[in-house]
């Protein structure tokens, strides 16, 4: 399958070959294809298999797609990770995808050393995908600088067993309460260990298991 095989807006592919991406990676031609039907998604992959662009590229289209017929800005993703370094990381890769239509999705790292109180305005003003993690993410919501009840349509948990390695466990958790009742999840994990298992029972729902 190739990327313009998979019903992406033009956009999209032009950021594609910009980057000079002849083809999608392995575990791309699986998740992008489900992640664009809805399903719930736990993946197991490692760093270096383009695992960032497989939920990126979905979460883009969701964005675009929706862009096409609705004019309010709302925030529709939220991507956490569990190390500041990868929300900077998955930051840059979200921006070279939409280097085509930078008007049109607006990302957010909230990740950095800035305070919570400095954050607020660009969050205020409801961007796109907001990228964080899960203690960081938890602050801007309790402080309701950030509002997803109403507006998430899909969540990615990045490198999800070290979310728990790293202790974000009860983060998540709570972050969960500040969602809404139905949205899509992308759960990345590079091992599928208890943890992640039991991170899937809380996060997923009837989710496709790709043990790539
Ligand atoms: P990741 O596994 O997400 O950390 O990606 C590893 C590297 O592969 C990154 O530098 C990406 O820019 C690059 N990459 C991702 N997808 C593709 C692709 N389809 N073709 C070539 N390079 C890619």
């Amino acid at each position: 399958l190739q990327f313009h095989e998979m019903g992406l807006d033009d956009r999209i592919l032009k950021a594609v070959s910009k980057l000079g991406w002849k083809k999608p990676t392995l575990i791309q031609e699986k998740v992008i294809p489900l992640a664009l039907e809805g399903k719930d998604i736990l993946a197991r992959a490692r760093t270096g298999s383009g695992k960032t662009a497989a939920f990126v590229i979905p979460v883009i289209q969701n964005i675009l797609s929706w862009k096409n017929v609705n004019s309010s800005q709302e925030v529709r993703a939220l991507i956490l990770a569990p190390s500041k370094e990868l929300c900077k990381q998955i930051y840059k890769n979200v921006q070279e995808l939409v280097a085509c239509c930078t008007r049109e999705v607006r990302a957010v790292d909230v990740s950095g050393q800035i305070d919570i109180a400095s954050q607020r305005p660009v969050l205020v003003e409801k961007p796109d995908v907001v990228i964080g993690t899960p203690s960081r993410v938890l602050a801007h919501l309790q402080a309701n600088n950030l509002i997803l009840k109403d507006s998430l349509e899909i969540m990615v948990v990045d490198e999800a067993d070290l979310v728990f390695s790293f202790g974000y466990e009860s983060d998540i958790k709570e972050v969960l309460r500040y969602l809404p009742q139905i949205y899509q999840s992308l759960l990345m994990s590079a091992t599928l260990t208890t943890d992640v298992q039991s991170l899937k029972k809380i996060v997923l729902h009837n989710p496709v298991i790709l043990k790539l």
